[in-house]
């Protein structure tokens, strides 16, 4: 059986190895690393593919050739180990993000998108936001955009919420009050643990569109399985894992 798998730092809470069950019938395991093991691991490491994640999406990138969605992303959460021994890396958060928010049914086309958040996840969503011709402003807790002046971003259309605020444990934790942007239309959460978030809730309450992070991650998942598998799968299947997991 093909061996793929997921390296990251702690993972005893990934979501992964159920998603990818659903996907295909390589095996699919938990590589939890230290840094200073993860170039070992790389290159002597039993895996066919891997997914990557947090803190390693930037790390790998010099022990990969990269394709141009990965460069372009300046990420890495997919290597493939090449026949003479070489790792592609390549970025399917991308694809995820975009799955998400076409499934939303929102249009993001000339308005302004609010991303809550400036780490890697705040990055793909500004990618894509651009691709998608939309208006990307980063709110950071550091930055020119900020906390304590949201009232500049009334005509927010969208707002996405990429910072760890209100994931479990932390359920009743909301970013932002929604009341600064009487213009919004839709809210994304890329959480998806819980699956409703106090920011959804709140949103729901205000009869936005919502979409919690759990397509995010099938989707990107099913683009992975994709570059292991060296095959296309149906998109009908990003439906039927995310219905099946959100069963589970
Ligand atoms: P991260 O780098 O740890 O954090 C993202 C940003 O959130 C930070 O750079 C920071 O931005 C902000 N932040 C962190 N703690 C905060 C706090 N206490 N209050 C306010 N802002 C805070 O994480 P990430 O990898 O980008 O992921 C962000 C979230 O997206 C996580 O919940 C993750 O699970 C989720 N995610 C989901 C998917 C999916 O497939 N659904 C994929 C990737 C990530 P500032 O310092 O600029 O404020």
């Amino acid at each position: 059986m093909m061996k793929c798998g997921l390296l990251g730092r702690k993972l005893g809470h990934s979501y992964s190895p159920q998603i990818h069950a659903h996907l295909g019938t390589y095996s699919y395991d938990l590589f939890e690393k230290e840094p200073d093991e993860v170039e070992d691991f790389l290159r002597n490491g039993d895996f066919a593919a891997i997914n990557v994640t947090i803190p390693y999406k930037k790390t790998v990138m010099p022990y990969c050739r990269l394709t141009e969605r990965a460069k372009y992303m300046g990420s890495v959460n997919t290597i493939i180990r090449q026949p003479d021994g070489t790792l592609l890396g390549h970025n399917t958060d991308y694809f995820g993000f975009l799955s998400m928010v076409k499934k939303s049914g929102l249009s993001f086309s000339g308005k302004k998108v609010l991303i809550l958040g400036s780490g890697g996840a705040s990055a793909t969503v500004v990618a894509v936001t651009e691709d998608l011709g939309g208006i990307p402003v980063v709110i950071s807790r550091t930055g020119e955009n900020n906390y304590q002046n949201l009232c500049r971003h009334e005509d927010g259309a969208v707002l996405v919420n990429a910072t760890p605020v209100g994931m479990y444990p932390n359920n009743g934790l909301s970013p932002v009050d929604l009341n600064y942007f009487p213009h919004l239309e839709g809210v994304l959460d890329l959480i998806y643990n819980p699956a409703r978030t106090k920011l959804l809730m709140d949103a729901d309450r205000l009869g936005l569109i919502t979409s919690n992070g759990l397509w995010m991650l099938v989707a990107q998942a099913k683009e992975a399985a994709e570059w292991f598998l060296g095959q296309k799968l149906p998109d009908t299947c990003i439906e039927d894992v995310y219905l099946k997991m959100q069963k589970q």
